[in-house]
C-alpha cells in the first residue's frame, strides 16, 4: 500500500501527544492519542504503538493477533503507570488498520476513527468509544448538540486505564479504488465528515492530506492533529 502521514501540535497544545505508525509493506497503520499530564501522554501513545509494531512486526494479518498487541499494549501503559506517579492516570486510544488480499482488519479503542472513502462518499467505520457517542446512539441528543456537548473529550474505553479492555475488531471486504483515511480526534472535531469528504473527492491524496491539516488548523487547531491516508498502489491516481 501507499500512505501519507501528517501530524501536527496544533495552535493551542505545547505537546503532541498523538503517535502514528505506518508501515506500507507490511500494509499496516495506526493512531493513538495519548492522555496525562506533563508528557505522560506522549508515553502512552508512544508506547500503545511501540506494543503494536513490535508484536505484528513480520506477521500475517490476523485479528487474534491485532487483539493481543491491544491487550499487551493495555498492560504495559497501566502497568507503566502505577510504578511511575509522574506518569499515574495516563492513557491512551488507538486505532489500527492492517490489509489482507481480499479485506481490511480493523482494531480501535477509544475516539480516534477510520473512515472509508468509497464510490465518492465518505463514511466513518468505527465507533467512537465517548460520552457523546453513547448519547447519540441513544437518541439523547442530536449531532449539533454533540459537537458543542462539554463531555465531547471524554472517552469511555482506552489503553492504560484498566488491566482489562475491551477491544472493537471488524473485518471489512475492500473494493478497488477504496481510501482509508485513520485520524485522531484534533481533526475530526475541527471539520465535519463532509467538509473531510469534498477534499478528499476532489484532490490527490497528497493535497488532500496537506487540505485536511490546514483546515483543522485553521479551523482553530485546538487540539494534536494527526492522519494517515492509506490506499493502494495504481488504484487512486496520485
Ligand atoms: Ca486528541
Amino acid at each position: 500500500m501507499k500512505s501519507i502521514v501528517r501530524t501536527d501540535v496544533g495552535r493551542v497544545r505545547k505537546q503532541n501527544e498523538d503517535s502514528v505508525y505506518a508501515a506500507d509493506a507490511q500494509r499496516l497503520f495506526a493512531v493513538a492519542d495519548g492522555m496525562g499530564g506533563h508528557r505522560a501522554g506522549e508515553v502512552a501513545s508512544s508506547m500503545a504503538v511501540e506494543a503494536l509494531r513490535a508484536r505484528l512486526q513480520a506477521r500475517q494479518p490476523d485479528l487474534r493477533l491485532m487483539r493481543q498487541a491491544f491487550e499487551e499494549a493495555n498492560l504495559r501503559i497501566s502497568c507503566a503507570a502505577e510504578k511511575d506517579e509522574r506518569l499515574q492516570g495516563m492513557g491512551t486510544t488507538m486505532t489500527a488498520l492492517w490489509q489482507t488480499e481480499r479485506s481490511v482488519l480493523i482494531a480501535h479503542v477509544g475516539d480516534s476513527r477510520v473512515y472509508l472513502l468509497r464510490g465518492g462518499r465518505l463514511r466513518q467505520v468505527t465507533d467512537d468509544h465517548s460520552v457523546v457517542a453513547e448519547l447519540l446512539r441513544c437518541g439523547l441528543i442530536t449531532p449539533q448538540e454533540a459537537r458543542r456537548h462539554p463531555y465531547r473529550n471524554v472517552i469511555t474505553r482506552s489503553l492504560g486505564s484498566a488491566p482489562t479492555v475491551e477491544v472493537d475488531l471488524l473485518e471489512r471486504e475492500r473494493e478497488p479504488g477504496d481510501l482509508w483515511l485513520l485520524c485522531t480526534d484534533g481533526l475530526s472535531n475541527m471539520l465535519t465528515d463532509r467538509e473531510m469528504e469534498a477534499l478528499l473527492v476532489s484532490l490527490s491524496p497528497q493535497k488532500a492530506a496537506d487540505a485536511l491539516m490546514q483546515k483543522a488548523l485553521e479551523a482553530g487547531g485546538t487540539d494534536n492533529i494527526t492522519l494517515i491516508l492509506a490506499w493502494n498502489d495504481g488504484e487512486v491516481i496520485p
